[in-house]
C-alpha cells in the first residue's frame, strides 16, 4: 500500500523532532541593545540559547512545541490511526448505528483518520522512486542508481551501502527540490 500524506508527514516531523535539542525547551527575557527580547533556551546543559524573538506569546508558543512537546502529539496522534485501521476498505473500530440497532461498517478513511488527513492536506503527494544496485566492472564497486534521477548514482563497496547512498541521494535531492519549489520528475 502506497504511504499517505498523513504517514510521510508524520514521519517526516519525527525526524525533524528527533534532530532538534532534546532538553525542555523555556522562554526566557534577555536584555540586550534592542531591548527586551526573550530567547528560547534549549540546552539545559550549557544554557545555549537556541535564538532570540522580540515577542514574548511567541517565545512562550515555541516552547510549548518543543520536541518533547511534539513527541507527545504525535504519540497520541499514531495510537489514533493505530486504532483505526483500514480493514477491507472499512474503518476496523468505526460503526455507524442505524435505524434497525446495527452497527454499519464505515468506509475507510473513517472521520477520525480525515481529521488526522487534515492536518497534511496541503503536503505534496509523497511519490515513489525505483532505485537499483549493479555491479560496475569499471570501478569494481556496487553502484546505486535511480532512473528518474539519472545524474545520481552512489559508488560503495557493499551492496547495501549502494542501496542506502543512493537512497539517501534521492532523499536530499527530493528535499532540495521542494525546498526551491522545483517540479519533481516522473517516475520512469
Ligand atoms: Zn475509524
Amino acid at each position: 500500500m502506497r504511504q499517505s500524506k498523513l504517514q510521510a508527514g508524520l514521519d517526516r516531523d519525527e525526524a525533524i523532532a528527533r534532530a532538534a535539542s532534546p532538553h525542555v525547551w523555556r522562554p526566557e527575557p534577555w536584555e540586550n541593545e534592542h531591548g527586551r527580547e526573550f530567547i528560547v533556551v534549549a540546552d539545559e546543559t550549557v544554557g545555549a540559547p537556541a535564538f532570540a524573538i522580540s515577542n514574548e506569546a511567541n517565545a512562550e508558543h515555541i516552547a510549548r512545541f518543543d520536541p518533547a512537546g511534539m513527541g507527545s502529539i504525535f504519540t497520541a496522534m499514531r495510537k489514533v490511526l493505530d486504532e483505526h485501521r483500514n480493514k477491507g476498505g472499512y474503518c476496523d473500530t468505526c460503526r455507524h448505528y442505524d435505524y434497525a440497532y446495527d452497527y454499519d461498517p464505515v468506509p475507510y478513511p473513517c472521520p477520525t483518520v480525515q481529521a488526522l488527513e487534515a492536518i497534511y492536506a496541503a503536503d505534496p503527494e509523497p511519490r515513489y522512486y525505483t532505485v537499483l544496485v549493479t555491479w560496475s566492472e569499471e570501478d569494481g564497486e556496487h553502484v546505486g542508481i535511480c532512473p528518474a534521477f539519472p545524474s545520481l548514482s552512489y559508488l560503495a563497496p557493499g551492496y547495501f551501502d549502494a542501496l542506502q547512498g543512493i537512497h539517501q541521494l534521492v532523499q536530499d535531492t527530493i528535499a532540495d527540490m521542494n525546498s526551491r519549489g522545483e517540479e519533481l520528475p516522473e517516475e520512469v
